[in-house]
């Protein structure tokens, strides 16, 4: 855990948020200013600052997050498709500096 980061602090439940699910090894929870009707958080529970700090040792949990977000989309009745948005960086407006993929849906998601 990296004690200035909220999204450790949601993990560890020292701060409130409104969680979806939860697993050994990921935590989902919805955002606080969602961008669509459905707008989910998925996080590792274990500290990573983002895609550019993973190592081999985090290939189980990548899988394992990216196998999560169908499961999460349905639970949501996202039945006809959802997105999955990921930040790498100041340049990518990364705000969070705790890996998170953005699952997104509904009935009027914008276009790319
Ligand atoms: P990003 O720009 O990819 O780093 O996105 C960070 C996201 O985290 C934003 O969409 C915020 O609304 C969301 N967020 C930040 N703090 C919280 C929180 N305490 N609970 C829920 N969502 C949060």
């Amino acid at each position: 855990m990296k004690s200035d980061c909220v999204f450790c602090q949601i993990v560890a439940g020292e701060i409130a948020a409104d969680r979806v699910y939860e697993d050994q090894h990921v935590l989902a929870f919805h955002d606080r200013s969602p961008k669509a009707e459905v707008h989910l958080l998925l996080v590792p529970k274990r500290h990573i600052d983002n895609l550019d700090t993973l190592t081999p040792a985090d290939d189980d949990l990548i899988a394992h997050s990216m196998r999560m977000l169908p499961r999460l989309a349905r639970k949501h009745s996202l039945d006809d498709g959802f997105r999955t948005v990921i930040n790498t960086g100041v340049g990518a407006g990364q705000e969070v500096f705790h890996l998170h993929i953005h699952l997104l849906g509904g009935p009027t998601l914008p276009g790319l």
